[in-house]
């Protein structure tokens, strides 16, 4: 059998897996980026990591297929340059080219969100599903995704497409760190609702959400505040309504502008389920745009967690 090696390369951790033909990950690991370290050191760690996850497997790299990067920025197919990535020291490297020359194996890289993408596609939410395209997107300290049309990754002319949470949603709202106002991200991604969160803590001193972070407002998380829905607390349900009605603008823009057969959404808040999906399902489908027609996007929870990174990656070849 031959198995392929997906690597997903994060700005706090790179984990690694190796994968096998049906998409199973028959082992993983990671290990903390070094972010003030040069990409060689990188690079390093990253072939460490795999040759240590081939070795606890009792395989050889004669047995890998080929081997896929998710990196954190814009992967430039063309040159195989990484030209931008956030907080990483990556700017113009030639990375799957050194990546391929210390491993001796082919190798392929792209951006995390589009590995992520694909990894749901072929594997998560869309398999076995008669689906040709599909939008992923997860909510954590932004909002970043991927686009599967033509069952292929659409990248854009410059590789940075599908950056959803740089779609603005109100043009004079809150100020974005990429230099425009009022960026989806600011509103829906997780550290978003964290914020709204703690502002309406601060405003209701009697919300159960307190009890639920133990007095301690800095532990608020999304599993918390969704805690707080389920046991009726009013300022956790405001809370979510007003999150839930933010996060419903941009789904419903990208399915305006795309129709996918399948949206996912992931991240730790969709851990939520029904609690989350009901109600976003119902701010979406009352305002999409074909909201009468009879076929409509399945609107669903991503399926992989953190597994769809090394999976997509693992098959970026494919
Ligand atoms: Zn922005």
């Amino acid at each position: 059998m031959k198995y392929r090696v997906g690597i997903d390369l994060g700005g706090t951790n790179i984990a690694a897996g190796i994968v096998d033909e049906s998409c199973g990950i028959v082992s993983k690991g990671s290990v903390p980026t070094n972010q003030k370290g040069s990409s060689e050191e990188i690079i390093s760690d990253i072939v460490q990591l795999v040759l240590q996850l081939l070795e606890e497997r009792d395989l050889t790299m004669d047995e890998v297929q080929s081997i896929g990067i998710g990196v954190p920025g814009t992967a430039n197919k063309e040159n195989g340059f990484i030209e931008y990535a956030n907080n990483l020291p990556f700017s113009h490297v030639p990375f799957a080219r050194l990546l391929e020359e210390k491993l001796h194996k082919k190798t392929f890289f792209d951006n995390d969100g589009n590995a992520a993408a694909w990894g749901e596609f072929i594997a998560g939410a869309g398999r076995g599903k008669d689906c040709d395209s599909l939008i992923a997107v997860t909510l954590g300290t932004g909002v970043g995704g991927g686009i599967i049309v033509n069952r292929s990754i659409y990248r854009g002319t410059n590789y940075s497409a599908a950056e959803f949470g740089h779609m603005v949603i109100d043009y004079k709202g809150i100020p974005c760190n990429c230099g425009r106002n009022g960026c989806y991200e600011v509103y829906a991604s997780a550290t978003a609702l964290i914020n709204q969160a703690r502002e309406a803590m601060n405003r209701n001193k009697n919300s159960a959400l307190w009890k639920l972070c133990g007095e301690d407002i800095s532990q608020v998380d999304g599993k918390i505040i969704f805690k707080g829905v389920h046991l009726k607390d009013i300022t956790a349900r405001q809370v979510a309504k007003n999150y839930i009605d933010y996060l419903a603008v941009g789904i419903t823009n990208m399915i305006n502008l795309f129709q996918p057969d399948i949206l996912c959404i992931g991240g730790g808040i969709s851990a939520a389920g029904s609690l989350f999906l009901e109600p976003l399902k119902n701010a979406v489908f009352s305002q999409v745009y074909s909201c009468t027609s009879q076929k409509q996007t399945d609107l669903v929870i991503a399926e992989l967690g953190n597994d769809a990174g090394i999976i997509g990656a693992a098959f970026l070849e494919c």
